[in-house]
C-alpha cells in the first residue's frame, strides 16, 4: 500500500458511507469538514441512478452533509458523457423520463446504438425489457449505469439496476459496459475533476464490490468502513479486502490528518 501521508484527495461513497436509513451517519459530515480544512480535496462518487447530481446534493444538505452538487459524480453523469462522445449514437433508454432527460440522443424508435440500464423502477415492464433484449441482439451496446444486485431503504432490501441488466445480459448472451463504479474510468474522472493523479487518491466506501474493488483496480489506497452494507458483504465474503478497515467515515480524518 502507497504511504497515507501521499494522500490529495479523497473520493467518498454516500449511501452507506456517509449516510444510511435517511440519517446522516455520527462524525460524517465533521470528518468532511477536518479533510477540506486538512487541505485534502473530497470528491464523492455514488452508484445512485435513481437521482441527478443536483437532487442528490439537496438531499444531503437536507441531512446536514456539505455536499456540492459539483462536487458529486453520479452515473447519470458518467453515461452522459459517454454517449456525448458517440456520434451518431441513437438511445433506448431503460430508466425514468425525469431521468433520461440528463442523456443525450434518446429516442423512441430503433435503431438503437446504445441501451442505457438504470433506475427503471417507473417504466420498466415486458416490452421494455424485450425492446432491450432485441436492440441488443441487433448490435446497441448495454451500458449499465450501475450493476449493484439490491439497495438498502428503512423498510428492507429491494431489487436493484443490476438485477435487470443481468436479464438482458443473459438473454443476448453478451457482457454490459458498466459507467459507475468499479469502473476505472469512473474513478480516473473524479480524480481529474479534483485535480490530482489517481496515485494521490484514497478511495472510501462500504462496498467491497464497487468501493473497494473499483479503488483497487484503480491504483488508489482503500478504506472499507463497517457501516452500509459491510455487515452483509462479511457474511458472504463478497468484494475485495481493503487496505485499511475503520469503524466508520469519522475515523478517516484521524487516520490521514497530522500525516498529511
Ligand atoms: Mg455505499
Amino acid at each position: 500500500m502507497r504511504a497515507l501521508d501521499g494522500t490529495r484527495a479523497v473520493l467518498m461513497d454516500l449511501e452507506g458511507t456517509l449516510y444510511a436509513a435517511g440519517q446522516s451517519l455520527p462524525g460524517a459530515a465533521d470528518a468532511i469538514t477536518a479533510l477540506r480544512t486538512s487541505g485534502i480535496a473530497v470528491r464523492f462518487l455514488t452508484n445512485i441512478d435513481s437521482r441527478t447530481p443536483h437532487e442528490i446534493a439537496l438531499e444531503l444538505v437536507g441531512l446536514g452533509l456539505p455536499v456540492q452538487a459539483e462536487h458529486l459524480s453520479t452515473p447519470v453523469t458518467a453515461a452522459a458523457e459517454v454517449i456525448a462522445r458517440s456520434p451518431g449514437a441513437r438511445v433506448l433508454a431503460l430508466m425514468s423520463p425525469a431521468l433520461a432527460a440528463n442523456l443525450p440522443s434518446v429516442v423512441a424508435e430503433p435503431p438503437y446504438t446504445h441501451v442505457v440500464v438504470g433506475d427503471c423502477r417507473e417504466v420498466l415492464d415486458y416490452a421494455l425489457l424485450d425492446a432491450a433484449f432485441r436492440a441488443v441482439r441487433s448490435g446497441a451496446e448495454l451500458v449499465a449505469l450501475q450493476r449493484g444486485k439490491y439497495f438498502k431503504r428503512p423498510d428492507g432490501d429491494h431489487v436493484d439496476t443490476g438485477a435487470i441488466v443481468a436479464a438482458v445480459e443473459y438473454a443476448a448472451d453478451v457482457t454490459a459496459r458498466v459507467v459507475g463504479k468499479p469502473s476505472v474510468e469512473y474513478f480516473q474522472a473524479a480524480a481529474v475533476s479534483a485535480g490530482v493523479d489517481l496515485a494521490a487518491c484514497l478511495v472510501i466506501g462500504d462496498d467491497a464490490t464497487t468501493d473497494i474493488a473499483g479503488g483497487r483496480a484503480a491504483g488508489a489506497v482503500t478504506v472499507q468502513v463497517r457501516t452500509g452494507k459491510f455487515a452483509d458483504q462479511s457474511r458472504t465474503g463478497a468484494g475485495e479486502q481493503a487496505d485499511v478497515t475503520l469503524d466508520s467515515v469519522a475515523d478517516l480524518p484521524a487516520l490521514l490528518v497530522g500525516r498529511s
